[in-house]
């Protein structure tokens, strides 16, 4: 067994308690957490301290939805007049990307971008994935990248018609049973797909009877974009929530990505069914598009997470985004504070709840081991009723100096251990060059 421990830290449990403590210790065994207060140093033999003096120690981040194969696509900008809404955003950039990904852009994308969450502290991330001309295997790729960085994922392959009827439906299908056969919950899977907009009734059909028959949730973008929930209305006159439950799609362990034109009955689907709304409010606004319902959703008690849907790989800034734009779209300062930093730190924990048998995201014994250590000295009261203001005002810009993901220190100095960075970009650098070249 080893053991670590993290000393005279300003230690933020969000445990049930919600306690703070102002000089305190974590102390780790394997991939738990066994012990978290101010007791005494001597009472604990670890094989290695980190000295937390001075900076703020809290659970590790949770990304619930990420593309990390959009990674070679920053500084990108593709050929031709520029996409005037969604559909050609899409057309134009991320479906000519994603298939001209091969297999060494899957493992090297998600290889930085997984690096690069590490630093930013998210140590759990629920990746969306889309690579359709080498689909077959793509996710043992992505799985080899999160065990060498050290996080644990939630892997799909986006099942879509765009280019192949069905196409990924094997990959999922190869991915959950290859998860279900084994005992290991640093990584698992859902069952993806891209929208309603690019998968026809065959594919739905089969998509639910393979899901179903493995016990698995989904992972879907519904009503991102108008055209999504026009598509639907026009060939089959459904609204999408009710289009998917027609196929049995919804349910608890089931993500819906966006909801953005979502009428108020599809909110109360989502609660009906439990399933889980996550949003991604900087990838909407870069995107053009409107503003997902949150709060109504909240007051329905839908469990809603966040996500960046590739747009970064850092939480907290992120959630800060989802309390600016909220306020901003509903021209109220009194909304959202408080919800964009439970959505982050208590409803993505909720979210694992589903998806990973280990629970996570606070300090407390017994819970997975992912903790960051961040350079962050409060000059006004750090408390439990001032903890929000911190998140969203300092703690978004404070650098991340130590993460520890399943009990292993995976940053440290600020740097990722166990994986050689300088070598790791020069190659990225080459990848994207040679993917850039091969999109027209
Ligand atoms: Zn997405």
């Amino acid at each position: 067994m080893s053991s670590l421990l993290i000393a005279n830290g300003f230690i933020v449990t969000l445990n049930e308690e919600n306690e703070f403590i102002e000089k305190g210790h974590v102390y780790i065994e394997d991939d738990r957490i066994a012990k978290v207060g101010d007791f005494p140093l001597d009472s604990v033999t670890p094989d290695r301290t980190i000295d937390a003096r001075g900076r703020l120690v809290m659970p590790g981040l949770i990304n619930a939805h990420h593309h990390l194969y959009s990674t070679f696509a920053r500084g990108f900008t593709p050929p031709g007049p520029p996409a005037a809404n969604f559909r050609e955003i899409l057309e134009r950039l991320w479906w000519k990307l994603d298939l001209a990904l091969d297999a060494e852009d899957v493992y090297y994308s998600a290889l930085i971008a997984l690096m690069n969450a590490a630093r930013a502290g998210c140590t759990t991330i629920v990746d969306h994935h889309a690579s359709p001309s080498c689909s077959d295997g793509s996710l043992d790729l992505i799985e080899r990248a999160f065990r060498e960085v050290g996080l644990s994922g939630c892997l799909c392959y986006e099942v879509s018609d765009r280019n192949r009827e069905g196409e990924g439906i094997e990959e999922n299908v190869r991915f959950l049973r290859k998860c279900r056969e084994r005992d290991d919950d640093q990584i698992v899977g859902l069952f993806g797909m891209h929208a309603l907009l690019t998968l026809g009734t065959r594919t739905l059909e089969r998509c639910a009877e393979e899901a179903h028959a493995l016990d698995a949730g989904f992972h879907i973008h519904v009503a991102e974009s108008e055209d999504d929930v026009q598509v639907t209305f026009e060939k089959y006159q459904r609204r999408v929530m009710d289009r998917l439950l027609d196929f049995g799609i919804p349910g608890s362990r089931t993500i819906v990505a966006h909801g953005i034109h979502f009428e108020a009955r599809e909110m109360d689907l989502l609660k009906s069914t439990d399933s889980i709304l996550v949003n991604q409010p900087e990838s909407n606004m870069n995107n053009g598009l409107s503003v997902t319902p949150i709060l109504e959703c909240l007051a329905r008690k839908v469990l809603v997470g966040i996500g960046t849907d590739g747009m970064s790989s850092h939480m907290i800034s992120q959630a800060r985004a989802l309390y600016l734009l909220q306020r901003a779209y509903r021209r109220d300062p009194r909304v959202m504070f408080g919800e964009a930093c439970d959505i982050l730190l208590k409803n993505n924990r909720a979210i694992c709840g589903r998806l990973f048998r280990q629970p996570r995201g606070a300090l407390t014994p017994g819970h997975l081991a992912d903790v960051i250590v961040a350079e962050y000295v409060p000059f006004t009261p750090l408390d439990a009723s001032t903890f929000y203001g911190h998140l969203l005002f300092g703690l978004s810009f404070a650098p991340i100096d130590v993460t520890v993901a399943r009990g292993r220190v995976v940053v440290e100095n600020g740097t990722v251990t166990g994986v050689d960075e300088e070598a790791v970009r020069a190659r990225c650098l080459e990848r994207a060059r040679s993917l850039w070249s091969r999109i027209h």
